[in-house]
């Protein structure tokens, strides 16, 4: 019988909002020594009481928005009750019945596939206490910092058919909050926590069988490992007819590469929510919800689509281009000149040959940038924001090397002075001497020269051994000093000799 994995993921993100979810202090405690940014309210004292930071709202709901969902009138928070001793009240602020955002969805491409996944819902809620517990085990000790933090829950449907599709949708979903900025959603250190169920079924069942939950998943790579691992144990269970009825809860060991049985997990009766008695439900209004909606950037999947349909880059390229969203931004605003003075060039001109010359000069402009600037930038150990060049100025670099005023070596020159410098390109070429001699009188007059000077591999190119024709061609490349364009060397040389 043939299996299919049947995944969803339930997704927490952590808000880089200046202060805590429910009190002022200090939100980046990650980085301040144990218990330094602490208050009676997040240390649960009695008699504090929560005030909602305004930002996180916001952020949250904007979230919900770009996730489509349903944002209801009214929200609120809830209670949920536990004990453990990084829970300092005993219970954590969340949401229960009327989450910020319900049945929305966010569309992915996995490999070849488009997959519109389902958001079952997007929640608040407030982070625990870390614990420490001592290498021998004989004490634990527990820091503060992190309690309150606010955090975001996001619970897909089940709509992943591989693990690398889960992998593919976490990863977006991390763009999602940098394109949106409210998180670093940095996975290794915890800004983006994810848990992962999964369950099998005989392929093209619609039935959804008993889910395993598994825990602790800490980068994109373990997620996609832990889930293929759940693959193959839960594929033999099936096989020897042994799959259970009760829900069961995994925790991920990287180094062993397995996932161990846990405690078995509490149904939602074990937490016995009820309505946060501090904080009244609260209205979503129409005019808030637009407001946000207009202050939402293109976001990365649209954007993707956007490049793939209009400006005919690689795969690799625009993968490139939306991870790095400060990349894509300064690329927009050399295309934006780019269009600008190839529509002032061709006033009348339409058609078929305007388009894919214009396709033509921006992956000429995504080219020099993801390939040449990159490296000088990297080399450099830069960021981009500390570049000299202009969008204006690489804009017109482009257009040098489009109109072949200057060939890609002396290009990559002109480059490294403007990256130096700052400097204007058409300013560089001119004061370097690197512009590119096209079919003129004096590359005729060189290659004449060459000619004459070189009257053996001359003779032998005449007598059919064409190879020396190389040598012919680096002469006049040389007496250029690089300038020329060997294409055009190559016409002219062979033109002349006939
Ligand atoms: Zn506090």
């Amino acid at each position: 019988m043939k299996l299919e994995p049947v995944i969803g993921l339930e997704i927490h993100v952590q808000l880089k909002t200046k202060s805590k979810m429910f009190c002022g202090c200090d939100n980046a405690g990650e980085n301040q020594p144990a218990n330094t940014t602490i208050c009676p309210i997040c240390t649960g004292q009695p008699g504090t009481l929560p005030v909602i930071n305004e930002t996180a709202y916001r952020w949250g709901l904007k979230t919900a928005i770009a996730l489509n969902c349903l944002i209801p009138e009214k929200t609120k928070f809830d209670r949920k009750n536990y004990f453990y001793p990084d829970l300092p009240k005993g219970y954590q602020i969340s949401q229960y019945d009327l989450p910020i955002g319900q049945n929305g969805f966010y569309t992915i491409v996995a490999g070849d596939k488009k997959i519109k996944v389902g958001i079952v819902r997007v929640h608040l809620e407030e982070d625990s206490a870390k614990l420490y517990h001592s290498p021998a085990g004989d004490y634990s000790l527990v820091d503060f910092n992190r309690s309150g933090t606010p955090l975001l829950e996001i619970v897909t449907e089940p709509d992943f058919r591989s693990p690398a599709e889960a992998k593919a949708f976490l990863q977006e979903l991390r763009l999602l909050m940098m394109y949106l900025k409210i998180s670093d959603a940095e996975m290794e250190k915890g800004h983006l926590r994810c848990d992962a169920n999964i369950s099998l079924r005989p392929a093209g069942d619609v039935k959804l069988y008993t889910k395993t939950e598994i825990k602790n998943l800490n980068s994109f790579r373990s997620v996609e490992r832990a889930l293929a691992y759940e693959v193959k144990r839960q594929t033999k269970l099936w096989d020897e007819n042994k799959v259970s009825n009760f829900q069961s809860t995994r925790g991920w060991n990287e180094q062993k590469g397995v996932t161990v049985e846990q405690r078995s997990k509490e149904g939602e009766s074990d937490y016995r929510y009820f309505p946060e008695p501090d904080l009244p439900p609260f209205v979503i209004t129409k005019k808030e919800i637009t407001k946000l909606k207009a202050a939402i950037p293109e976001l990365p999947n649209n954007r993707r689509e956007r490049f793939k349909q209009d400006y005919d880059l690689s795969q690799k390229e625009i993968d490139f281009l939306i991870t790095n969203e400060d990349y894509s931004d300064y690329l927009e605003g050399v295309i934006s000149e780019l269009e600008a003075w190839f529509v002032a060039e061709r006033p009348k001109e339409r058609g078929r040959e305007f388009i894919t010359q214009k396709k033509k000069i921006i992956h000429l402009a995504a080219s020099w940038l993801i390939n040449r600037l990159t490296k000088l930038i990297y080399d450099e150990k830069l960021s981009l924001k500390q570049v000299k060049i202009t969008q204006e100025n690489f804009a017109e670099f482009i257009k040098l090397i489009f109109q072949s005023k200057v060939n890609s070596l002396n290009a990559q020159e002109v480059l490294k002075i403007m990256f130096k410098t700052g400097g204007d390109p058409s300013d560089i070429v001119e004061r370097k001497n690197l512009g590119q001699i096209g079919t003129s009188e004096e590359l005729e007059r060189i290659i004449e020269k060459v000619i004459k000077d070189n009257p053996l591999p001359v003779q032998q190119y005449r007598s059919g051994k064409t190879q020396t024709l190389q040598f012919l061609i680096g002469q006049v490349m040389k007496q250029t000093k690089g300038r020329a364009d060997p294409n055009i060397v190559n016409g002219l040389i062979v033109s002349k000799l006939r």
